[in-house]
């Protein structure tokens, strides 16, 4: 493998996108034929910046955030996990690109949400315009959770048993990319895909879970050419 593919918006034209694995090439930029993927320094928050100025992208991050949105072209943007949910966004046209990186804290902040708002505020399009792809994360076989977690989910997402599954006593099974996709349909994107790899079951992925502190990420990227 290297750079997994997503049907939907293998689709569109204009757009370029991959979620890599751990074999994927080192030199993403040059594999997609952009100038560049800016990145940001993930803060598992729910704040979403806006790339207005392609120039100058190198090495080091250009924004403190969660999500990140452009409409620039030739571009690449960039989010990294390591069993986080990783979501890229564009719209139907291929005008607007967004890479969402969604743990459990940024899953609670609706991070997913705020990214849609940011784009509707920036660009004037809606969810329905709006095509979602969630990306290899940890999955409900792997993700336990204890009831400091769960109770958030409890109390910030009505539907959230459909979500967790208790295992005994104080332990659950979060449906991380589940729960997401679920913000998505509830907000109206017209199109989401869920690409359904478990990062942890796959030694193909970096996993957190998997391999503990220290443990190398991977890119989920996409841009518009
Ligand atoms: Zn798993």
């Amino acid at each position: 493998m290297g750079w997994i593919r997503s049907t939907i918006l293998s689709r569109l034209p204009g757009v370029a996108h991959g979620f890599a694995d751990r074999n994927a090439d080192g030199n993403p930029a040059g594999f997609f034929g952009f100038s560049g993927i800016a990145r940001l320094n993930q803060v598992h928050g729910n704040g979403v910046f806006i790339l207005r100025d392609g120039g100058g992208i190198g090495a080091g991050k250009v924004s403190d955030g969660d999500a990140i949105v452009t409409s620039l072209r030739g571009i690449g943007i960039g989010i990294s996990t390591a069993d986080c949910v990783p979501v890229l966004l564009t719209d139907h046209e291929g005008t607007v690109a967004g890479a969402v990186h969604a743990g459990w804290r940024g899953t609670v902040l609706r991070i997913l949400d705020s990214a849609l708002q940011k784009i509707d505020e920036e660009y004037g399009l809606k969810p329905r315009d709006l095509n979602a792809v969630i990306g290899p994360s940890v999955g409900k076989c792997c993700y336990e959770v204890g009831e400091d977690v769960a109770s958030l989910f409890r109390d910030g997402f009505g539907d959230a048993s459909e979500y967790l599954i208790e295992t005994d006593g104080c332990k659950y099974m979060l449906d991380l990319p589940g729960i997401n996709r679920g913000a998505l349909v509830k907000a109206g994107v017209a199109n989401i895909e869920v690409l359904g790899m478990c990062t942890k079951c796959n030694p193909n992925f970096f996993s957190y879970r998997r391999e503990g502190k220290g443990v190398g990420s991977q890119l989920s990227v996409i841009g518009l050419v």
